[in-house]
């Protein structure tokens, strides 16, 4: 699988929360993929310089042997070589700044750079008057695929290596008597190149295979980081947070309403008579009826989403057995209540069709809105309290906390506003 496929798997993978929104999880995944594109880019610009110091190299050694007589070359020759050289790195690093090799089926152009050396290496060979700048022009295409093996598989490295080769071999026999070697000279230095250059493609595509599977390696751990964080964060039967998880979200929606002056509401809920849905279906049907519950809750909340009543973020999660939390952030408690009743009706509204059975299922609520700079546990345990009043008042409805002591805003309003007395 190739890296971007395994980029594009880890993104599908990892899920994301209550609600969350498409838009959410698009920017979400694109992050990502802008994140790992701008580190690649950052590689290949690296290795561009480490081949542009291979090239400092070459053409220093070049240069030397043209001043020294031993290349067949004149000057504008000499300076055409140069030239090609510096218009190729130009090229590859131009391409690799302006991100304009993206749009390239390779986009660390490995393939054509490797290549290039091959020809230049080729040209220096053709050109050389003396054993000494011919087998420089050797070394050169060794370079060349050793730097292959970043990219290029085996079979790309052994064609590269073949074309060298075979145009190595072409020049080294036909100047061989002008170099002053015999027939059998010819031969055994042609040997020596062509194990080296085997040897080479061998050793590169090794470690090409090695780069490769360590690349999925990665994104194998990538992939199981993200499931154990999906483990660690949510609930295994029903998809949405875990105790742990709803309980942080609660406490950073405290701290920024705090921050911010916002408000934040919560809703505590607890299925009706659940033990009598399990005694009579049975647990595995309970089990369903509670994914069922989700199911309705975020639709419900979704809707609500939508309609800017419940702020984006808002977080749902299993509090208990079948006991769960919603959490508003920038909720007042008007805002709350309506959001309750409405997923009650959501749930008592129609019957749960569940195995071909239809299924009564209700829901009680407490909802509270946290007062100024009120603690989490605080909180929770106000809701809690009017959960067990809408379990008193006779289930399937939603019931108003007592407001907190320290919120003089809420406490004029007084008790019973939204909690009309049942008598
Ligand atoms: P009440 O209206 O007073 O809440 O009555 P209740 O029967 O729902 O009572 P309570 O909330 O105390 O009981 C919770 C029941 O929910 C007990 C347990 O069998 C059931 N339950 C808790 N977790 C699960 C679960 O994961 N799957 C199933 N099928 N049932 C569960
Ligand atoms: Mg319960
Ligand atoms: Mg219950």
């Amino acid at each position: 699988m190739s890296d971007r496929a395994h980029q594009r798997r880890w993104v599908d993978q990892t899920d994301f929360p209550g609600w969350a929104s498409a838009r959410a999880r698009a920017e979400s995944a694109s992050a990502y993929r802008v994140h790992a594109i701008a580190r690649d880019q950052r590689l290949r610009l690296h290795r561009f310089r480490l081949a542009l110091i291979g090239y400092c190299f070459f053409y220093g050694v070049t240069g030397y042997l043209w001043w020294d007589g031993q290349l067949d070359l004149d000057w504008i020759e000499f300076l055409s070589l140069v030239l090609g050289g510096v218009f190729l790195n130009a090229v590859f690093g131009g391409m690799i700044l302006s991100g304009k090799n993206l749009a390239l089926r390779d986009p660390s152009m490995t393939g054509l750079q490797t290549l290039g050396v091959v020809v230049i290496a080729l040209v220096l060979a053709w050109t050389s008057g003396t054993l000494v700048s011919q087998d420089a022009a050797a070394m050169a295409l060794v370079v060349g695929l050793l730097f292959g093996m970043f990219r290029l598989d085996a079979r790309q490295l052994a064609v590269l290596a073949g074309v060298g080769f075979a145009g190595f071999a072409v020049i080294a026999l036909l100047h061989g008597a002008r170099l002053g070697l015999n027939g059998h000279e010819s031969v055994v230095r042609l040997v020596i190149v062509g194990g080296t250059l085997t040897w080479t493609t061998v050793f590169a595509s090794y470690v090409g295979q090695l780069r490769k599977r360590l690349g999925s390696r990665n994104s194998e751990l990538k992939i199981a980081l993200a499931t154990l964080e999906k483990l660690a964060k949510y609930d295994g039967l029903t998809g949405i947070y875990n105790r742990r998880e709803i309980f942080m979200q609660l406490e950073e929606a405290l701290e920024e309403g705090l921050r911010l002056g916002t408000s934040v509401s919560i809703s505590l809920f607890d299925l009706d008579s659940f033990k009598d849905v399990n005694d009579v279906y049975g647990h595995s049907i309970g089990d369903e009826a509670l994914r069922e519950f989700v199911r309705r809750v975020k639709n419900t909340a979704r809707s609500l989403d939508r309609l800017g009543r419940v702020a984006e973020g808002a977080g749902f999660g299993r509090y208990g057995g079948e006991e769960f939390l919603l959490v508003m952030p920038m909720t007042q408690l008007e805002g709350a209540h309506d959001a309750a009743e409405r997923i009650r009706e959501a749930v008592s509204g129609t019957p749960f069709l569940l195995d071909g059975k239809e299924i009564q299922v209700t829901v009680s609520q407490g909802i509270a809105e946290a007062g100024p700079s009120e603690r989490t546990d605080h909180l929770l345990a106000r809701a809690d309290r009017a959960l067990y009043q809408a379990k008193r008042d006779g289930r399937d409805c939603v019931r108003v906390a007592e407001p907190a002591e320290d919120d003089p805003g809420i406490a004029r309003e007084g008790p019973g506003f939204f909690n009309p007395d049942p008598n």
